[in-house]
């Protein structure tokens, strides 16, 4: 065996075959496959192999289309049979919410180049006769979807690998991996010891174990599945006779995917009653053994299959798949660099290792060899949860997950499970003031607070919820006389040391405040893409404060420790530094009776410190609202007296809590971007017009400048622009295509009802040689084409004149 390798990757299933190969395939050949037992030994020798493009993420879609075209790819390289299906696939409609969801997927494909289509019950009783279409409005038919052989794919995958330099080591268990001093790994196996350079976490359903072995929590945990292969079904039979095949069916009200298995059918459930699997932890004599069938647990999900499916009911029973796989708490694989590690990368948490084990691999090998991947996989990516998640939250989430994997996902929703967890010493008092919550990284977050006749629980939806009525009340009295809210959900590093101004110039693309002064910048990756989105507090020559997203702290922090520098230190304290931002109108005063400090002189962008009742405070003039506004930061300790220093004196100007839902149509009045939505490694910053944010003049080389430079010269082929929509009872939430002339030339990211202008504004991007002013387009929301015009004058505000006044 090798005793030396650049990559060592743990675990023959499906995705870290794929891994390997990707590597091999992007160059780099000294890698090395370990696997304790035969390829597949883990959940991949029972999946039923089915696979999809339907992903509620638009970039998970994509890279479950790049996996699904790589077959052909794989059978060609290796002239192996990886068994292919493309039958094609329904998903059924019983409900209009559940339509409205495939009618906003459908609409997201076509700029995504999925051949996707709606059909009505006929068509459907078409392409999949067995169904019975009673009480189905529509479904979504994606030509892509089809099945596999599990096992031929995975060794496919792996004789490419081979083909590309790679080593296979098959019956070799790790059982150490051990990290130098200088960040290289001695992974210990039963065959002996291997130096890597890098370690990939494939062990599917044993990550949990071989993270354990790296001092490494991976959230993430087994469940139980079954399906069931039927005897021969003669009106299956007749079809393959007359040379089709059945195409796949997943009925989301059943909780069931069905395909053709053979000359019968094949049908798995996400049942309502799902179990977990070996909670505390997977026995690693586990293996090709079978779970014990557990047909009570599907009582109900068969029975509803057999009014949907009829010839169910006729056919026997030939076998029953029951076995484990693992899930994240949100259902997405747990990918790329481990944070707070160094050269140790995840694959692992991936459920559809044959939708998305292609993507899988190539993202990995693209961040491993290239240093990021081609896209955003913030979905996917395991920094997308913090030091705060622990087995017990990831339990209740997994059988969440599980048990809503064919439910509607609402632009709206707040999913239960695990909730409250992390809270601030807010949560009682915003409660008390009917505080209606959401959660953001864990933490609760206020979406808006309800008043007597106002719903206390959002109803999840597509269009216009009945939040809408509180978010209106909400954000009038920001505009017309001061709103409160937390600034509990911002990221917060505090950056200090002799060095802290050179590093700040070299990670952020802008410039770099003086003492007294913010400024908003950039933060770009070496291929120039937007990695963050941040406002700098100069605090002292040597104190800087630094705020962006709250769910982007792992993300960012394992961005700054990659680029930690001597005489330079970075602090999360992002639950550390906690307040509240106060907006409208009548701010300044509410502020200025709380403090003897004169503020009448701050300027918009002035950072100070001062003391605010008897709380030492960070105030800073920004908002987010785009008003007149200040965010005022202090020791969560002290944030209730705060509080009510704040509430007091705001009362004679009728200080109001607001909320998420609020802030988020107060941004859109000044075209205000955000994060994951505008602003995401999908984008770079000529694109979405934060390139004026960068100080191209400074004399510093900071990361990702030969790119925006180079964009700067030749100019974007597209750029982010708003719309004033004609929209009825929708607005657009997130990748809606945009219509010109009978095409689709650009996608929304954003956008909402304007509460304040009364008007629904939408972000999105055009290219560039068509925008103009006032140029009309339409927008496809749910299925209907919407007017839209293109403005570039914020609604409110347009000179600044409030904000800066
Ligand atoms: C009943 C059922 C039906 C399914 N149907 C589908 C489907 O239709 N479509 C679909 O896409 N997915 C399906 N899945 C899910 C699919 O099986 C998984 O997504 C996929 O197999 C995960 O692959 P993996 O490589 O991540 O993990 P695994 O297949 O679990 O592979 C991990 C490998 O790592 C090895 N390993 C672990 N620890 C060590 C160690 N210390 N040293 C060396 N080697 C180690 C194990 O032996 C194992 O071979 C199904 C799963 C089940 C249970």
């Amino acid at each position: 065996m090798k005793t030396t390798c650049q990559v060592a990757v743990i675990g023959g299933g499906v995705v870290g075959c794929s891994v390997l190969y990707h590597l091999t395939k992007l160059g780099w050949s000294d890698v090395m496959l370990l696997e304790r037992s035969e390829l597949t030994s883990g959940s991949t020798w029972h999946a039923a192999g089915g696979f999809h493009t339907l992903n509620g993420d638009t970039n998970m879609a994509a890279l479950q289309g790049y996996t699904i075209r790589l077959y052909k790819e794989l059978e060609e390289i290796t002239g192996m049979s990886c068994g292919l299906h493309h039958v094609g696939g329904i998903t059924l409609a019983d409900n209009q919410d559940r339509f409205d969801m495939l009618l906003a997927e459908r609409a997201k494909h076509r700029f995504m180049g999925l051949e996707t289509e709606i059909v009505g019950p006929d068509e459907i009783r078409k392409i999949a006769p067995i169904t019975n279409t009673d009480g189905i409005i529509g479904a979504l038919y994606d030509p892509l979807d089809g099945h596999l052989d599990p096992s031929g794919t995975t060794h496919a995958y792996a004789k490419a690998a081979r083909m590309g330099g790679a080593t296979i080591e098959t019956h070799c268990m790790v059982r150490e991996t051990n990290q130098r001093p200088d960040g290289t790994w001695d992974v210990v196996t039963d065959k002996g010891s291997i130096h890597a350079e890098h370690i990939v976490n494939a062990g599917g359903l044993w990550a949990r174990e071989v993270g354990a072995m790296a001092g490494i929590y991976f959230p993430l945990h087994p469940m139980e599945h079954q399906y069931l292969v039927t005897d021969t079904i003669p009106q299956i039979e007749a079809i393959i006779d007359s040379g089709g095949e059945h195409p796949h069916v997943m009925d989301p009200a059943g909780e069931s995917y069905l395909r053709q298995e053979g000359r019968g059918l094949c049908i798995g459930f996400y049942e309502q009653p799902c179990k977990p699997w070996a909670v505390d932890g997977t026995p690693w004599e586990f293996g090709h053994e079978l779970l014990p069938d557990d047909f009570e647990k599907i009582t109900d999900s068969i029975e509803f299959a057999y009014r949907r499916f009829p010839v169910l009911a006729e056919a026997g029973v030939k076998s029953v798949i029951h076995g484990p796989f693992t899930f994240a708490p949100d259902g997405n694989p747990l990918v790329g660099p481990v944070p707070g590690m160094r050269n140790y990368w995840s694959a692992c948490g991936v459920m559809a290792g044959f939708s998305q084990g292609g993507g899988v691999g190539l993202t990995l090998a693209q961040w491993m060899i290239e240093g990021e991947p081609e896209r955003d996989v913030f979905a996917m990516d395991v920094a997308r949860f913090g030091d705060w998640i622990t087995p017990g939250y990831t339990r209740p989430k997994v059988i969440e997950n599980y048990q809503k994997r064919f439910s509607v996902a609402y632009p709206n929703e707040e999913l239960p499970a695990a909730r409250p967890n992390r809270t601030t010493p807010m949560y009682d008092i915003f409660s008390d003031l009917g505080a209606v919550w959401g959660q953001q990284y864990g933490l609760e977050v206020p979406n808006y607070f309800a008043q007597e006749g106002e719903p206390g629980y959002e109803t999840p939806s597509f269009r216009r919820s009945d939040a809408f009525a509180a978010t209106g009340r909400e954000v009038r009295a920001v505009r017309e006389g001061v709103g409160i809210n937390e600034v509990h959900n911002f990221g917060k590093y505090l950056v200090t040391g002799p060095r802290a101004r050179d590093w700040l110039d070299r990670i952020m693309a802008g410039r770099i405040p003086k003492p007294g002064r913010l400024s908003l910048t950039p933060m770009l990756s070496p291929k120039g893409k937007l990695i963050g989105d941040f406002t700098v507090s100069c605090l002292g020559e040597e104190e800087f404060q630094l705020t962006a997203s709250y769910g982007a702290q792992n993300f960012h922090m394992r961005w700054f420790r990659q680029h930690q520098q001597d005489g330079v230190t970075v602090e999360n304290i992002s639950d550390k530094r906690n307040g509240f931002q106060i907006a409208g109108p009548k701010a300044r005063e509410v502020l200025a009776a709380c403090t003897r400090e004169d503020v009448s002189d701050m300027r918009f962008m002035d950072v100070r410190r001062m003391v605010v009742g008897m709380t030492d405070c960070i105030v800073q003039r920004v908002s987010y609202t785009g008003d007149l506004g200040f965010e005022i930061y202090c020791d969560p300790m002290a944030q209730r007296q705060l509080w009510w220093t704040l509430w007091q004196a705001g009362q004679p100007h009728g200080i109001t809590p607001f909320g998420m839902r609020a802030m988020m149509s107060l941004r859109l009045d000044k075209f205000f971007g955000s994060w994951m939505r505008e602003f995401s490694p999908d984008y770079t910053p000529a694109e979405t017009g934060l390139d004026r944010f960068i100080a191209f003049g400074k004399d510093a080389d900071f990361i990702g400048r030969a790119v925006a430079e180079a964009e700067r010269a030749d100019g974007p082929a597209r750029r982010l622009v708003a719309f004033e929509v004609d929209a009825d009872d929708a607005d657009v939430n997130a990748y809606e295509p945009i219509w010109l002339d009978g095409k689709v030339v650009g996608f929304c990211t954003s956008g909402g009802y304007s509460h304040h202008t009364g008007k629904s504004i939408a972000m999105g991007f055009l290219p560039t040689d068509r925008i103009a002013d006032g140029l009309q387009v339409e927008i496809e929301i749910l299925g209907q084409m919407r007017k839209a015009r293109v403005i570039s004058t914020p609604p409110f505000d347009a000179d600044g004149a409030r904000m800066r006044g």
